[in-house]
């Protein structure tokens, strides 16, 4: 009785093995393919991105409906009226951030948490910020699961940045604000990046990428016009 018990778990579990690895194959070469056709093609150049775009795992990012569309090189919806954002503009964001391994950044807007853990997967140390408590939560148990030791994660308003972790070489915005924050310009070191979209909810946004020289002068150049949700101002819990 027991035995045959014992008999079908070891015929059925290389079943199971052989379905996971596959079905995990099927992402990596999904992945390979948006890289190659989307990522390259669109004009990402820098070969750390890249490769971060190729070892990111989307699909653990995204709710489970939506799996199967983990590599189209689209924004999907993450719940809360929020949305995990277009794999191009992850890539070029991060590529404008020109990231060096031992760099130190700061992400404003968690979400699903994809977009920290692309560069996670780059520098020594991401900090990363959600205002809406149930998605940073969420966000936070996934870096544990697959291994982001190297991601911070609160839930605050990102408006006023992650003061005691400051200052930043790079400072990345995931959600469009009216201004540029002058908490973040002011966390940000001198010589370092910011790449934030600013405009009105929903409409007229442009990517901006701003510089702070050696200096401290500011400098700003518009980089192209994007859609990204606001940047709100109230702790959902
Ligand atoms: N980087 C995310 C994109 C998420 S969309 C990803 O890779 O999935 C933008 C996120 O910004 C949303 O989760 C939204 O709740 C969050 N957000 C909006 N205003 C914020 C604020 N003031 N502080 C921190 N996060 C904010």
């Amino acid at each position: 009785m027991f035995r045959k018990k014992y008999l079908k778990l070891i015929l059925i579990l290389p079943c199971f093995l052989v379905l996971i690895q596959t079905a995990g194959a099927d992402y990596k070469k999904e992945r390979e393919k948006l890289v190659q056709e989307h990522i390259v093609k669109d004009g990402i150049k820098d070969p750390e991105v890249i490769k971060s775009m190729l070892t990111v795992p989307r699909e653990e990012f995204v709710p489970d409906n939506l799996k199967k569309m983990a590599y189209l090189d689209k924004p999907l919806p993450i719940g809360y009226g929020q949305t995990i954002s277009q794999p191009y503009i992850v890539a070029l964001m991060t590529e404008l951030l020109r990231l060096d391994k031992n760099d130190k950044v700061l992400e404003i807007g968690t979400g699903s948490g994809y977009q920290a853990a692309v560069l996670g997967t780059i520098v020594d140390n991401v900090y990363t910020v959600e205002i809406i408590k149930p998605l940073g939560i969420k966000a936070k148990k996934l870096f544990k699961r697959l291994g982001y030791s190297n991601i911070s994660a609160k839930i605050d308003d990102g408006y006023f940045g992650w003061e005691e972790h400051a200052p930043y070489d790079a400072i990345i915005v995931t959600a469009a604000a009216d201004h540029i924050p002058p908490p973040l310009i002011k966390q940000l070191k001198k010589g370092g990046r910011m790449c934030i979209p600013v405009g009105q909810p929903y409409f007229a946004q442009v990517l901006k990428l701003l510089e702070k020289d050696e200096e401290g002068k500011i400098f700003i150049h518009d980089i192209l016009p994007v859609i990204f949700v606001p940047l709100t101002r109230e702790i959902q819990n």
